[in-house]
């Protein structure tokens, strides 16, 4: 390589130009955090935390209702920077990405103390103890976020750490970048009024590396959202210095339409969970499972919404449905997928292209008759494709649903309630959602994570909060005996009686158990 092909390659690993995915517009560079400055960054977000661990809950509430505020206040400039950083429509930002951060912040302030105040639990045997399970702050939480969800990628984890009493340092994606700053100035006000450091949340940018030098800095968990490919390298760089992570990574749900299905309900399903975000939505429906009675009545109906669906520049002068595919890789991904189906015998109803435009774009695609063999029904799309199969029984549909190495979450639409729920209940995912997409995720109690290839661990509701937290065992005197526990020095008999003590606690039958307290009683 010459001088010159070096010296820019460097300058282009220290800097980000971002673009808009929907237009092409070059809209300005973010600079690269170095593994140096991720650990300084991280070592300032540390001492920010002992400020901020010590804060009870009322206080924590009020800065999280301060950042709500923030949030509704500029709710429209925020929808415009998410619409320019990642290519989505103002309407999926509005109801995808506010909605759900204001949602979560509701419920944090209503439930959070209840789930982090320290809980008493039996302490069995022990009845002169009192036994305390405690949420302690762990410290810095690094979070490292994917492209879909510029906004609630960041917010997602970051208000269950504060609420939970930690600092948290979160790097961004390279291909949203431009939103970073703005983001930063929201948590900045925020801080700045209520009168703590700006050090409690710090967005870094930068590519794969500050991701790993985030990993490898000492912060006390991770929260890594992306591709399963590199949720492996940070479970392995985490090995390292066994830092705890949660990983959220991709899926291939599956949603399940039986043959007693509401036909517009399961329609406008579909729909939702394939063209939300153009697709690129880890909860996306990304194997429509149709059971033979309703096939033919619902892709006949499903195409003609999809033919309607207007694709373009969300902030440009037509209205859209559809926009942008945020990392223009992505296009060249989810058209090969969809090549290799068509090649091996799959229809395109709808679409089956790339999109027009300077931008990045793939049509709103409807694939019917895909074979069993084409990757798009084992890999990860990520796009604006919906692939449409057709299954003969339940038991059809559940050994299709569980046939991925994934398991985020899945939706079953059926009338019968029973059914569902017995259809439910053999879906190996992290979550299921009967007769509706993905509003799982409105409900923010429950937790939300997958298992196999999705990854493990839970954000949302109580066990995301306690995520954040060293689940502290505690045991206290319950009265004020102090009688010492005298082990040493080994008495002869002290085996016999340990023995003798255990078989009278634990043996099956009252007669049993007084034959072990005679023999107790007589070896003393
Ligand atoms: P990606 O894995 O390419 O990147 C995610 C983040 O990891 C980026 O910030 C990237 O810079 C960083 N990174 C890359 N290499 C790293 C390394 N070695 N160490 C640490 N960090 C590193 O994912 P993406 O393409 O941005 O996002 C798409 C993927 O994310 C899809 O698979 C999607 O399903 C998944 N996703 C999952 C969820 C969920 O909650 N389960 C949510 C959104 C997206």
């Amino acid at each position: 390589m010459s001088v010159e092909a070096v010296s820019a390659t460097t300058k282009l690993l220290e800097r980000i130009e971002c673009f808009d995915p929907a237009t092409g517009a070059y809209l300005g560079e973010v600079a690269v955090t170095t593994p140096d400055e991720v650990r300084s960054i991280v070592s300032c977000a540390r001492e920010a935390h002992q400020l901020w661990r010590n804060t009870d809950f009322s206080e924590r509430r009020r800065v999280l209702r301060m950042l709500m505020d923030q949030i509704l206040r500029h709710a429209d400039e925020l929808v415009e920077l998410i619409v320019r950083d990642a290519g989505k429509t103002r309407e999926n930002a509005m109801l995808g990405e506010i909605w759900p951060v204001c949602e979560k912040i509701r419920a944090t302030i209503a439930t959070g103390e209840r789930h982090l105040r320290p809980e008493r639990v039996s302490s069995g045997l022990l009845v002169h103890k009192q036994a305390t399970i405690e949420y302690h702050p762990l410290g810095v939480i690094g979070v490292i976020c994917p492209w879909n969800y510029p906004l609630q990628n960041v917010l997602g984890p970051v208000i269950p750490a504060l609420f939970s009493g930690n600092a948290s340092v979160v790097k961004v994606s390279e291909w949203t970048s431009w939103s970073a700053a703005r983001i930063q100035k929201l948590f900045d006000d925020v801080f700045d009024a209520a009168g703590y450091p700006r050090e409690l949340v710090t967005l870094i940018t930068g590519y794969g590396p500050t991701g790993a030098a985030l990993v490898g800095s000492g912060v006390d968990k991770v929260v890594f959202t992306g591709s399963m490919r590199n949720g492996q390298r940070v479970l392995a760089e985490s090995a390292k210095t066994l830092t705890p992570v949660i990983l959220e990574l991709g899926g291939k749900d599956a949603m399940i339409v039986c043959d007693d299905a509401d036909l517009e309900q399961a329609v406008h399903a579909a729909l939702a969970g394939v063209f939300i975000a153009a697709g690129q939505n880890c909860l996306a429906a990304e194997r429509l499972l149709v059971f033979d009675g309703i096939y033919d009545a619902f892709v006949a109906r499903v195409t003609e919404e999809a033919r309607g669906l207007r694709q373009g520049d969300p902030l440009g002068d037509a209205f859209v449905d559809v926009g942008a595919m945020t990392m223009p890789g992505q296009v060249a991904i989810v058209e090969a997928l969809v090549n290799d189906a068509v090649e091996r015998g799959a229809r395109a109803v709808v679409g089956g292209r790339r999109g027009e435009g300077p931008g990045s774009f793939f049509q709103p695609t409807i694939l019917v008759d895909v074979p069993d063999d084409a990757r798009i029904l084992h890999e990860e799309t990520f796009g604006p494709v919906m692939v449409v199969v057709r299954v003969a029984s339940e038991e059809d549909a559940v050994r299709r649903a569980n046939e991925t190495e994934y398991g985020l979450a899945s939706t079953v639409l059926s009338r019968d309630a029973r059914r569902a729920k017995r259809i439910a209940d053999q879906i190996i995912a992290g979550a299921t959602c009967v007769n509706d997409f993905a509003l799982t995720y409105m409900a923010q109690e429950l937790p939300f994570g997958g298992v196999r290839g999705s990854g493990f661990g839970r954000l949302n509701g109580r066990e995301g909060l306690r995520a954040m937290c060293n689940v502290k065992s505690v045991m206290t005197d319950r009265f004020p005996l102090h009688q010492p526990a005298k082990l040493y020095p080994v008495k002869r008999g002290d085996y016999e009686t340990a023995k003798r003590t255990i078989e009278m606690l634990y043996s099956d039958g009252l007669v049993a158990r007084a034959k072990a307290l005679w023999k107790l009683i007589r070896g003393a």
